[in-house]
């Protein structure tokens, strides 16, 4: 395939969000083929000359199946336990995706605290800029062995609130959010079957404010 030069690119720089969902195809473990999957994808565009970011959750996934917990056992303590072991699987299973495609991956755990005085905020985005400069897919997580819910200005709350942060931290063209939810619902689809799918929003006013 031949290198297009960036310029000419629809989208030279894209963040891509994998949803939990997503990337365990619905189950209770990191489902490698559907990781494949993606990464085939996003390898496709790198190769076209796009820069990507992604943003991945899993990492809660992993580390339960990594510990052999069950999915009965919640609360923050052992969210941070299941994160912190389930990174470095993630982490890994993505460094050997991106490897057969000669891609270099690099991970960037971040707290909303992190980004929100300036120093952080640029100290992140010259990192995330650089590692793009080097080709380098950047792979980002909320660092959720530090961020929990309750200390509510350390966390972003969730990864499509992340990735859009991040979209706008390096001036992103594209951010991509890829769950298993078709797109917006006027209701929740997975509790009101008569929810209906809004294919595009054309303005965003305070009807579409309520539903997101
Ligand atoms: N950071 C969490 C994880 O890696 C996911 C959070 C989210 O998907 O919103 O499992």
């Amino acid at each position: 395939m031949t290198k297009k030069s960036k310029s000419s690119l629809a989208y030279r720089r894209i963040v891509a969000k994998f949803g939990t969902s997503l990337i365990t195809g619905g189950t209770n473990q990191l489902d490698q083929s559907a990781m494949t999957g993606l990464v085939d994808q996003i390898a496709r565009l790198h190769q076209q000359g796009s820069e990507l970011l992604i943003v991945s959750s899993g990492a809660i996934a992993a580390g339960r199946q990594k510990l052999g917990l069950t999915r009965k056992i919640r609360g923050i303590p052992f969210r941070q336990v299941m994160a912190s072991a389930g990174q470095s699987r993630l982490m890994n299973i993505y460094e050997q995706l991106f490897d057969k495609h000669g891609i270099r991956v690099a991970q960037a755990l971040l707290t909303r605290h992190d980004l929100s005085d300036r120093a952080g905020y640029l100290n992140t985005r010259n990192t995330l800029l650089a590692l793009l400069e080097l080709g380098v897919v950047p792979i980002v997580n909320e660092n959720d062995v530090v961020a929990v819910d309750e200390i509510q200005e350390a966390s972003f709350g969730d990864n499509d609130n992340l990735s859009a942060m991040v979209a706008n931290l390096i001036d992103a063209d594209l951010l991509l959010l890829l769950g298993d939810i078709g797109g917006l619902y006027t209701a929740d689809p997975h509790r009101r079957t008569d929810a209906r799918l809004i294919p595009q929003v054309e303005r965003i006013d305070r009807e579409i404010e309520r539903l997101a």
